[in-house]
C-alpha cells in the first residue's frame, strides 16, 4: 500500500486567496513524485493537506490513500502510514537512541542499529563516548544540521511508513552536507511512495514524476527527460 491520489483538490486558507485550484495527480505505490514551483505556488499546502493538518470540505475535492478518503482515516493510522522529514529536524534533548526510537519505542537494539546504519549515522554515534546513550542538545553533544537530519532519517526508517513527505527547503543545509545525506535519503525513499518539495537537482532528476505548480495549479508534468524536451 501507499498509493496517493488527489482528485480535483481546491483549497483556500482564507477567502479570496486560493492556495490550490483543481489539483489532480496520482502517486502510484512505491513511486516518487517531486513538486516544483516558485514560492507560494502551493507545494507545502499539498503536503499539509495529505497530513491532514487541514481538512478539505465537501466540494473541495478528495484525497485518497489506497482508495480511501483520508477524512475517513483516523489521525493515528494516518501518522503511522506517513513519515515526514522536514527541512531541518529538531531533536529532543535526550539520548540519540531515544531520538531514533521515538515513534517506535518497542524496537530492538538491532533494528535501531540497522536504521542508524542505513541512515549513515551509526559510525558517528559509535564515535561518541556513550554511543547510543549519548545525550544530544544543550546538555550533550552538539550535532551538525546534517547529523540531526540523519537521526531523523533513522527514526523514519525504523518507523517504516509506506508514505514519505519530504520538504527540501533551500536554506537548511549547505551543498556538501546535502551530498553527505544523499545516500541516507536514498535508503529512506527506496520502496516507498514519496512526495517531495524538491529543490535538489538529484531529487528532481530521479523522481518518477515531476509536477510543476504555479498559482495553485499543475501547469506541467512529466519525467525530467520529458520536461527538458519541452524547452
Ligand atoms: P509553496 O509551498 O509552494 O511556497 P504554499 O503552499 O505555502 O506554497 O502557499 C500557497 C498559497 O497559500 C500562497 O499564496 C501562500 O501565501 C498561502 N498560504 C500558505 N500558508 C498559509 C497560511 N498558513 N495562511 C494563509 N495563507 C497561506
Ligand atoms: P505553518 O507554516 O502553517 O506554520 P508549519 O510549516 O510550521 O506550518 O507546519 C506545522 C505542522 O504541519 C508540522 O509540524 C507538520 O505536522 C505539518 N507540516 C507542515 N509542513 C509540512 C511538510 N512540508 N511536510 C509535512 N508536514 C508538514
Amino acid at each position: 500500500d501507499g498509493e496517493i491520489e488527489f482528485e480535483n483538490v481546491s483549497f483556500s486558507y482564507e477567502a479570496r486567496t486560493t492556495a490550490l485550484n483543481g489539483v489532480s495527480f496520482k502517486v502510484p505505490k512505491g513511486s516518487s513524485v517531486a513538486l516544483v514551483g516558485e514560492s507560494g505556488s502551493g507545494k507545502s499546502t499539498i503536503l499539509r493537506l495529505l497530513y491532514r493538518f487541514y481538512d478539505l470540505k465537501d466540494g473541495e475535492g478528495r484525497i485518497l490513500i489506497d482508495g480511501k478518503d483520508i477524512r475517513d482515516v483516523t489521525q493515528l493510522s494516518l501518522r503511522k502510514a506517513i513519515g515526514v522529514v522536514p527541512q531541518d529536524s529538531v531533536l529532543f534533548n535526550a539520548s540519540i537512541g531515544y531520538n531514533i526510537r521515538y515513534g517506535k519505542f518497542g524496537a530492538s537494539e538491532e533494528d535501531i542499529e540497522a536504521a542508524a546504519k542505513a541512515a549513515q549515522m551509526h559510525d558517528r554515534i559509535m564515535s561518541f563516548p556513550d554511543g547510543y546513550e549519548t545525550k544530544v542538545g544543550e546538555r550533550g553533544v552538539r550535532l551538525s544540521g546534517g547529523e540531526k537530519q540523519r537521526v531523523a532519517i533513522a527514526r523514519t526508517l525504523l518507523k517504516n511508513p509506506p508514505i514519505l513527505l519530504l520538504d527540501e527547503a533551500t536554506s537548511a543545509l549547505d551543498t556538501s552536507t546535502e551530498k553527505d545525506i544523499q545516500k541516507a535519503l536514498q535508503n529512506l525513499v527506496r520502496g516507498r511512495s514519496s512526495l517531495s518539495i524538491a529543490h535538489r537537482l538529484s531529487t528532481i532528476a530521479s523522481a518518477d514524476l515531476i509536477l510543476v505548480l504555479k498559482d495553485g495549479q499543475i501547469v506541467e508534468q512529466g519525467s525530467h527527460r520529458e520536461l527538458l524536451a519541452l524547452d
